[in-house]
């Protein structure tokens, strides 16, 4: 029997509901969440990300603070911007768009960001926070996957997860995460260095390929009856697409979709909840009365 498609749109928008429900209270109280969301230079992709975060807010009784800093702006003054959201006290949550041009040093930037609207949950404290099993905010990708498992009853007590990929934004805040008792994972981190993927691959319960490679998860990696969770995003030509091209993630969907028990689309999987966790953790920070 194929595989049970995890539909990211609509647990994104069961969380996006309860989210409503929690701004509906605050504003009862006068809070509005806030989020600043700080865009430098014109990049497209990362232009069309913050319009979409802005709407989300909009959208879920949030207020979105726009920056449009340009290109060549200094680091000095992106550092300044910064400081000042850290303390308005309308900003509960500051989100700065990566990546950053060359001439800013990018962890010196997040690292000035208040770990209090840290609400990418990619400051040096709240990383290390997540670390010592004592998470404040969450990095938003790997909470969305950690979300997109539990709501589809996915079993992860005692589970063998296999994350491919260690980036700091996915793949290394979501071994954290899958390793806490209330998941109850055991976790293999795979990478360059990895000798036999698909030995790896096939021995996990659950598998989470967070790697930027079209085709590299075939089926015949896949454990048959195992969680799939397809982070990767991959554009490639397709002369019967519109556009000519068109999404797909680090799986062989037809081939995996035979074998697994469960699987998420790409796109329609796992990128509807990375939005929708930035707001959870914005929701978040005002209800703990960061703002002021
Ligand atoms: P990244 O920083 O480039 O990290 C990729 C990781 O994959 C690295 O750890 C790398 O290993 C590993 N890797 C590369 N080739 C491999 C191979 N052949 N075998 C095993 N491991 C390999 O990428 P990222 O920022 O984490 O993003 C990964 C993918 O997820 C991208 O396609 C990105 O677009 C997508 N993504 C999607 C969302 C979403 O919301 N949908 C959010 C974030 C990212 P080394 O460390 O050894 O180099």
């Amino acid at each position: 029997m194929p595989a049970q498609i995890i539909d990211g749109k609509k647990v994104a928008e069961e969380i996006r509901a309860e989210i409503r429900v929690k701004t509906t209270r605050l504003a009862t109280a006068g809070v509005v969440p806030g989020l600043a969301v700080i865009l430098v230079g014109d990049n497209p992709a990362s232009l069309s990300y913050v319009t979409a975060k802005e709407k989300a807010c909009g959208e879920n009784g949030l207020k979105s603070f726009e920056h449009r800093l340009p290109a060549d702006v200094s680091e000095a003054k992106l550092l300044e911007l910064v400081r000042s959201c850290n303390e308005d006290p309308a900003v509960h949550g500051i989100l700065v768009q990566l990546p950053l041009p060359a001439h800013i040093d990018e962890s010196k930037v997040i690292a000035a960001i208040s770990p209090g609207k840290d609400v990418d949950g990619f400051t040096p404290s709240n990383i290390g926070r997540l670390v010592l099993d004592d998470p404040l905010f969450v990095p938003c990708t790997p909470a969305g996957i950690v979300e997109l498992i539990k709501r589809s009853g996915v079993p992860t007590d005692g589970a063998h997860a296999v994350i491919v990929g260690r980036s700091n934004i996915v793949g290394r805040p979501l071994m954290n995460l899958l390793i806490r008792r209330s998941v109850n994972a055991t976790v293999t981190v795979c990478h360059t260095g990895t000798k036999d993927l698909a030995r790896h691959c096939r021995d996990a319960d659950i598998l989470v390929p967070c790697v930027g490679r079209a085709g590299l998860i075939t089926g015949d990696m896949v454990k048959p009856g195992a969680c799939i969770i397809d982070v990767g995003v991959n554009q490639i030509d397709d002369p019967s697409a519109k556009r000519g091209h068109r999404l797909v993630g680090d799986v062989v969907f037809d081939e995996a979709v035979e074998r697994a028990g469960w699987i998420t689309p790409v796109p329609g999987g796992v990128g509807p909840m990375t939005i929708t966790m930035l707001l959870w953790n914005t929701v978040l920070a005002a209800e703990l009365g960061r703002g002021a």
